[in-house]
């Protein structure tokens, strides 16, 4: 069945949502977007995200047409629309139809969408095993061109090193800065794990400020746990007992080899289990209600 989508206002069946070839979303990569669970009804730091997609946008000088509020209300419209209880919610604002040249003066009025779908799971076996990362050749984009910080529809920074992970068979690609320190994997934060302290680089050294990230931080807090964010290279990686990832899709997912070494005994360690079983209690548990 197809699903309802928001755009520019108005719930449309899926078929109808379509938008212009001189879209700059499309020509340029020119938009934001934002990548948001629902579980259970809830919709997880709705506002959290909500803000990093205004932040982005006035970032890239894109002025959304809406306010925040009403994007919200369009997200949780969205979701009720389409009847869904679990699932994986993608709002998308473009810089709108233009011309050929890149000039987004020309672009009279931002493209508006929500898509809110199912979300394909990843298998057990992933969080049960952990995943293999490698670290890739291609260099996070420096601040001072694109910012990693803007969640941007220009992704091909990340697109190229996932490929060469791809290439290389696994799972995930870790990135550098352009000083060599690390930053984050192509789509997921990455964090270590040593003596009990639980570390991951700062933004500032080419990190999105991931929404994951900033719960996991909390929670291992929370925890009792010394949690720092700071400067980290591949030796600290290689050196750790126990690594992992963090991102919206993915949850928390356990790192058990980078560059072909196994971290820790090459399982994943009590502190990254700790924390998964956490982050999924509290993330089924904490969000705003979409049928209240
Ligand atoms: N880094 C990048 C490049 C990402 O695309 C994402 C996913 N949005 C993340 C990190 C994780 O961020 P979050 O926890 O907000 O999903």
């Amino acid at each position: 069945m197809g699903l309802q989508i928001y755009l520019n206002g108005r719930l449309v069946p899926q078929e109808e949502a379509t938008v212009s070839v001189f879209d700059h979303g499309l020509l340029y990569g020119d938009g934001v977007f934002e990548g948001i669970r629902l579980y259970k009804d809830r919709i997880f730091r709705l506002k959290e995200h909500v803000d990093r997609l205004y932040r982005s946008a006035r970032a890239i000088q894109l002025q959304i047409p809406i306010g925040p509020e009403a994007m919200e209300k369009a997200i949780i419209d969205t979701v009720r629309a389409n009847g869904l209880h679990d699932g994986y919610i993608r709002p998308i604002v473009t810089r709108g139809v233009g011309d050929l040249g890149l000039d987004p003066r020309k672009c009279s009025s931002p493209t508006v969408i929500v898509i809110a779908s199912t979300i394909q799971l990843y298998p057990p076996e992933l969080y049960e095993k952990g995943v293999e990362v490698v670290t890739v050749g291609t260099r996070k984009n420096v601040p001072d061109a694109v910012s990693p910080e803007v969640k941007s529809l220009n992704y091909l920074n990340m697109i190229l090193a996932k490929l060469e992970a791809n290439l290389s068979g696994a799972a995930e690609a870790l990135m550098l800065n352009h000083q060599g320190y690390i930053a984050e994997c192509s789509a997921d934060n990455f964090f270590v794990v040593r003596n009990g302290v639980v570390a991951t680089p700062p933004t500032s050294q080419g990190a999105l400020g991931g929404i994951t990230r900033e719960t996991v931080m909390g929670l291992a807090r929370s925890m009792g746990i010394t949690v720092q964010e700071r400067v980290l290279t591949r030796t600290d990686a290689w050196t750790a007992d126990e690594a992992f990832m963090t991102g919206t899709a993915a949850e928390v997912v356990p790192v058990v080899k980078l560059d072909g070494r196994p971290l820790g005994d090459g399982t994943p360690g009590p502190i990254t289990r700790r924390l998964m079983d956490t982050y999924a209690r509290v993330a089924r548990e904490e969000g705003t209600p979409v049928y209240a």
